[in-house]
This record gives structure tokens, C-alpha cells and sequence, in this order.
């Protein structure tokens, strides 16, 4: 059997029941073969065992008092899977799903991403099986407040810096940032996605979405073309979500649907962002308020899809841009990009593809800009936020946007060329997985046995 074959059974039992986990792990191992075979010392040093593993992982209960004067309790996650390249980096996701599966396989997505940035970033995840949806102000910051009891003993500016994800932006690293400085006494960038006036940087909101975006155009641009005046999709309407449609209405792209766990918004004139801003950043609200706003815009509820609401794919594009969540685009829904004409899909979320979307997909002659990759934007922003704190200083939008354009044309170099080196031209998704690996694995090697 071979070795990745090997790794996988023994993981498949250490680890049972966290199929995310196993998924994210598999796909990387698949692409990992050819430069296994090209370079033994990877498997003399035993690389892989030791890098399905992670380094820490800290499960912690979080109780706290709901506004009717309930005890609620939930469960609590930090897993710090590897510093070998720089403090351990990657957000915390808020959602009634998570678990430690979950959060692993983000933990283990997160290891290769950072390292394409080019960056000093290790990888980490966590998060809590805590729903904020319903929640009022003052129940969310309790929560953040009972999570970050727990978890300031773990992190640190030099040790540990968790950020946004799902369920958690500037509003809830608000609350978790005031309450470490409360216990620990330390103004310090221990968190990043932090407001503009308390030592956050400018464009991070943005980042995770724009450089998506500027992702989808690299490789547009490679094949002579560009996304304006392009018609795209956006899966999601959160905060990744709503900078790719900023951005790609910048860029001269014409954005017709975003959806939610609610349902699909198709908008054939063109989504009006500032509506869209107003419902799901404002009001807090669900997709279909945007709708009932604007007449020419249909919404399809997530009833007529009862095989998992997969409605936005169906519609007619030329790049699709999922940034809702794992798992949300299948087989059958990237053969009907394609079969309607889709010439780019552009991952803004975390294995957003199923496997053997994935493998479809990759094998495809169109541009395929896989997660690890395309969404790299936000954690590289955020090590821009890190920078700034570390150097008390605060740069200009232009600044931070200039750099962030930068590091995402140079991962899409990165990974083109691993790609080509190992026969597999265009496949962005071997290129990636064996570009980050690599990069952590040599590091691995230089510092021994840890
Ligand atoms: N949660 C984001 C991601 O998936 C951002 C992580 C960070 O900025 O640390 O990459």
C-alpha cells in the first residue's frame, strides 16, 4: 500500500467521526504523491505522520447566562496544529456545527494557506458549537466574554493570534479583545480583525473578499482574459461573501445572485450592494427582506431545493465564486456550471467543493482557484494588522491593498509553478497543496524532531 494509503487508514481510526477532517487530509495526501516519490526524506522523517497531527488542541466548556436568566453551556475549541513557520494563525467560527472535526480540518487548511502566503504564520482554528443567530448584544458578549476566560491562557501576539470566521466578526472580537485586556492588562495584538480605532487595520474586512477576487483575475489574466464585464455568482452573504460582489463590481463584473442558508437571491440587473449591506450587515437580517425590496428580483427559498439548497449554481455564469461554507458545491453542481458556460470558479470559502467536485473541477480545463489559495487574502491581512501592532504604526487603505494584490499574485505564481513542475499545468489545486506542504515540510526538517 502506499504511504499516503498507509497514513490515511491509521488516521481513519485515530480520528473517527471527524469526516471533514479526513476529507481536507485526503485531498492534500492525493495531490502529495508525485513529490513524495520525487523526495524520500519526506517520508524518512516521517513528515506526514507528524503533520496530520496537531501540535495542541485545547476543548473547554463555555457557560454563561442567556437573557431570560438561563444557564447555557457549550463547547469551546482551539486547535493549534503547527508553528513551524510562525505563531499559530486562523480564526474562530461561531456555529451550531462546529465540533472538533470541524475545526481540525480548518485547522489543517489553515497550515498550507498561511504558508502560501509567504508569510511567518503557523495554523490554528477554533471556535464554539454556539449559535449567535436570534442572540441579543448582550448574550453574544457574555458568550465572548465566558470563551475568552478560557482562552487567554492560550494565546498570545507571539503565540497564538485567533481572528474572524463564520459567526464572528468585528462586533464579537470586540468583546472577546475587551475581555482579554481586562484579565491580562495588556494592550496587545493578540487578535486580528480588531476595530479601526483599537489597533485593527484597514481592509481587513475587505481582504478575504477582495483577494478572492484578485485571485479569479490572475488567473483570468493568465489566460488572456479578465472578469470585466463578466457575469459571476457569489455564494453566501457574509462578510467574505459581500467584498468578492464590492470587488467584483469594482472590477466592471456584473454580480447576479447571492444566497443564504435561507435561500438564493437571483438579480439578473445586477445585485444592488448597498440593499444587500443594508439587510445582512444592518438589520442583521435574511435574504429574502432583499428581495421583497427590489421586484425584479427573484427568491428562491431553499424549500423548492429540498437536496440541500443548492439553487445558485443552476444559474447561468461565466465565474462562480462560493463563500458560504464547507461542503456547498457537489458533483452534480459544477457539472451544471459548466454546462451553462462557467469558465472560473473561485473558492472565498474554507473546502467549499466536495471531493469529487474537487477532482472534476481540477481536472477541467477551466480556471479553478481552490480555497487554500484563493481565499489566502484574509489571513495574509491579517499578519498586515500584526505587522502594524508589532510597529505601533497604522497604513493607508491604498497601502494594505496594494500588498494584499501583491501576495495574492505571487501565491497564484506559487502555485502555477508547482503545479507545472509536477507535470500537472493549470491543476491549481495539486499546486497548492504540494506548494504549502512543501514549504512547512523543509521547515520541519531544519528544526528537528518536535
Ligand atoms: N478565518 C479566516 C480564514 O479562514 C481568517 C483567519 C485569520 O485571519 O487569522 O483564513
Amino acid at each position: 500500500m502506499p504511504y499516503t494509503e498507509d497514513t490515511l487508514e491509521a488516521l481513519r481510526k485515530s480520528s473517527p467521526a471527524q469526516d471533514e477532517f479526513f476529507q481536507a487530509v485526503a485531498e492534500v495526501l492525493h495531490s502529495l504523491r508525485p513529490l513524495l516519490d520525487a523526495s524520500p526524506r519526506y517520508r524518512a522523517h516521517r513528515i506526514i505522520e507528524r503533520i496530520v497531527e496537531p501540535e495542541r488542541q485545547i476543548f473547554f466548556r463555555v457557560a454563561w447566562v442567556d437573557d431570560e436568566g438561563t444557564v447555557q453551556v457549550n463547547k469551546g475549541y482551539r486547535v493549534q496544529f503547527s508553528s513551524t513557520l510562525g505563531p499559530y494563525k486562523g480564526g474562530i467560527r461561531f456555529h451550531p456545527g462546529v465540533n472538533a472535526g470541524i475545526v481540525k480540518f480548518l485547522g489543517f487548511e489553515q497550515i498550507f494557506k498561511n504558508a502560501l502566503t509567504g508569510l511567518a504564520l503557523g495554523g490554528g482554528k477554533g471556535g464554539a458549537n454556539f449559535n449567535p443567530k436570534g442572540r441579543s448584544d448582550n448574550e453574544i458578549m457574555r458568550f465572548c466574554q465566558s470563551f475568552m476566560t478560557e482562552l487567554y491562557r492560550h494565546v498570545g501576539p507571539t503565540v497564538d493570534v485567533p481572528a474572524g470566521d463564520i459567526g464572528v466578526g468585528t462586533r464579537e472580537i470586540g468583546y472577546l479583545y475587551g475581555q482579554y485586556k481586562r484579565i491580562t492588562g495588556s494592550f496587545d495584538g493578540v487578535l486580528t480583525g480588531k476595530g479601526l480605532a483599537w489597533g485593527g487595520s484597514l481592509g481587513r474586512k475587505e481582504a478575504t473578499g477582495y483577494g478572492s477576487v484578485y485571485f479569479a483575475e490572475e488567473m483570468l489574466n493568465a489566460r488572456g482574459e479578465g472578469l470585466e464585464g463578466k457575469t459571476c455568482i457569489v455564494s453566501g452573504s457574509g462578510n467574505v461573501a459581500l467584498h468578492t460582489v464590492e470587488q467584483l463590481q469594482k472590477m466592471g463584473a456584473r454580480v447576479v445572485a447571492v444566497s443564504d442558508s435561507g435561500g438564493t437571491v437571483h438579480h439578473e440587473e445586477g445585485v444592488d450592494l448597498e440593499l444587500l449591506k443594508e439587510v445582512k450587515q444592518v438589520n442583521r437580517g435574511r435574504l429574502e427582506e432583499y428581495a421583497s425590496e427590489q421586484s425584479d428580483a427573484r427568491f428562491i427559498p431553499l424549500s423548492e431545493y429540498p437536496e440541500g439548497g443548492h439553487a445558485i449554481w443552476a444559474i447561468p455564469c461565466d465565474a462562480a465564486f462560493p463563500s458560504a461554507t464547507q461542503n456547498e458545491l457537489t458533483l452534480s453542481d459544477a457539472r451544471t456550471l459548466l454546462e451553462n458556460g462557467c469558465q472560473c470558479v473561485c473558492e472565498g470559502a474554507n473546502m467549499p467543493a466536495t471531493p469529487d467536485a474537487v477532482g472534476y473541477l481540477a481536472e477541467s480545463r477551466i480556471a479553478y482557484g481552490p480555497g487554500k489559495a484563493a481565499n489566502a487574502g484574509g489571513v495574509a491581512t491579517s499578519q498586515l494588522e500584526m505587522s502594524q501592532n508589532a510597529s505601533m504604526r497604522q497604513w493607508s487603505m491604498d497601502e494594505v491593498d496594494r500588498r494584499l494584490r501583491e501576495i495574492m499574485k505571487g501565491i497564484h505564481e506559487t502555485v502555477s509553478e508547482a503545479a507545472e513542475e509536477f507535470g500537472a499545468s493549470g491543476n491549481l489545486v495539486h499546486g497548492a497543496n504540494i506548494a504549502g506542504f512543501r514549504k512547512v515540510a523543509d521547515a520541519m526538517i531544519d528544526q528537528g524532531v518536535v
